[in-house]
């Protein structure tokens, strides 16, 4: 029996986004099997780096972080990479604050940094 696509919610903040491209590029083959999502500019820069399907959300600051957010509630989120960035302030930082939020009540595992994203996904392809 075929496993299910795993399905990946993209984020990174501006500073961020060439990180979160670095490790879209270095997990291509993995993120080929994957369903993903993502807000719009990081979906974009991963789609024209990797070359693989992303469905873009809004931008984080127009309400994209609570489309994902949604997705989380819903049970439609296996794994978010959300790189936000802990050196600059951001007009929606409490819709940055309730995604983190929702993803701890819902369980979903959420990776802030390449390292972290690194171990979940090798984790999720080690099987
Ligand atoms: P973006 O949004 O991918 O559209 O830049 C991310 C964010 O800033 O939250």
């Amino acid at each position: 029996m075929t496993k299910p696509r795993k399905r990946l919610a993209l984020i990174a903040h501006d500073n961020l986004k060439p990180a979160l491209v670095a490790w879209a590029k270095r997990h291509r083959d993995a993120l080929s099997s994957c369903e993903l999502m993502a807000t719009g500019t990081s979906g974009a820069r991963v789609e024209e780096a990797t070359g693989l399907p992303v469905h873009k959300f809004r931008s984080g600051p127009l309400g994209g972080d609570q489309q994902i957010g949604a997705k989380v509630c819903e049970g439609e989120v296996d794994l978010v990479v959300f790189f936000w960035d802990p050196m600059s302030p951001h007009p929606h930082d409490v819709d940055v604050k309730a995604l983190l939020r929702i993803a701890a009540l819902y369980n979903v595992p959420i990776a802030c940094n390449p390292a972290s994203a690194d171990l979940m996904v090798d984790a999720f392809f080690a099987s």
